[in-house]
């Protein structure tokens, strides 16, 4: 890898879309070639499979999971040496499809799966026009159902990383009590099960204006043990690696020293390198 094309702060994307699942835009190459040209060493497509939802408006259907994981084989076979490409799948948790999602999972050699909650209780808390987003719908009991959903999702044992955890804030709406202490014990139950958390940094650019998770719930992640990954939730080429200069300094203030990449579900750690604590 030639170092003075490296003009990102760490060469891992570990959530990338594609065109599968109807709302990201470019072909799987283009990324590709835009994670290569930014000195990018190692990227993940995460694409969304969600069951349930009518329509799959937002998400590849089961049957095309084949299409999806063979297509993204070619490109890794092409690409040997220049870059590391993995495929996983963000998968919506839904109770109704455990066992469908547990054998799609376990049907295809995939590097990770992560688990998402776009629809807790089938609440939508992640679309611009959802009645969360227009503030339409009472904070307390939205952040209830929500951490009731990661908790009911925790319980299953299909994924290996929990996405961007607290999604729920996405639109800004506040809760009129402190659901600090709900979190407190999904991440000690994160702990537990040894999986690990997503920095998502396509909250920098939703209402929220942060990372997900908050810098308060990822030091408590580090200092339970919880590994993280870090990926920039891209629906374009060109949001690859996107806002990872604002949030490097925060993993290293949390107290991480590593960076999690997985293979064929199998966690390593990439050390986070000195460069970064100098951002
Ligand atoms: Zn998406
Ligand atoms: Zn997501």
């Amino acid at each position: 890898m030639n170092k003075e094309k490296t003009n990102i702060s760490f060469p891992v994307d570990y959530h990338i879309h594609t065109i599968l699942c109807n709302h990201a835009g470019s072909s799987m190459e283009a990324y590709i070639k835009k994670a290569v040209s930014m000195g990018f060493q190692e990227i993940c497509f995460l694409d969304h499979l969600t069951l349930g939802e009518p329509g799959n408006r937002f998400s590849m259907t089961p049957e095309e999971v084949p299409l999806y994981f063979n297509a993204v084989q070619m490109l890794k076979r092409r690409y040997v040496g220049v870059i590391n490409i993995k495929v996983g799948l963000e998968i919506d948790f839904n109770p109704f499809y455990v066992d469908l999602l547990q054998k799609i999972t376990e049907s295809y050699a995939f590097d990770v799966i992560g688990s998402s909650l776009h629809f807790p209780g089938w609440i939508d808390v992640v679309s611009r026009k959802s009645e969360w987003s227009r503030g339409e719908k009472d904070s307390d009991y939205i952040y209830g159902i929500y951490i009731e959903s990661l908790d009911k999702m925790l319980d299953q044992s299909y994924f290996d990383i929990v996405c961007h955890i607290d999604l729920v804030k996405k639109f800004g709406g506040n809760p009129s009590r402190s659901f600090e202490n709900d979190f407190d014990c999904i991440i000690e139950k994160i702990g537990r099960k040894k999986l690990a958390v997503e920095v998502n940094t396509s909250g920098y650019i939703h209402p929220a204006k942060e990372a997900y998770p908050s810098f308060d719930i990822l030091t408590k992640c580090c200092k339970s043990g919880v590994e993280i990954t870090i990926g920039s939730d891209a629906h374009d080429p060109e949001s690859i690696g996107q806002h990872y200069d604002k949030v490097l300094p925060l993993i290293l203030q949390a107290g991480y020293k590593q960076i999690s990449v997985f293979t064929q579900r199998k966690r390593s750690g990439i050390p986070l390198p000195a460069g970064c604590r100098n951002l």
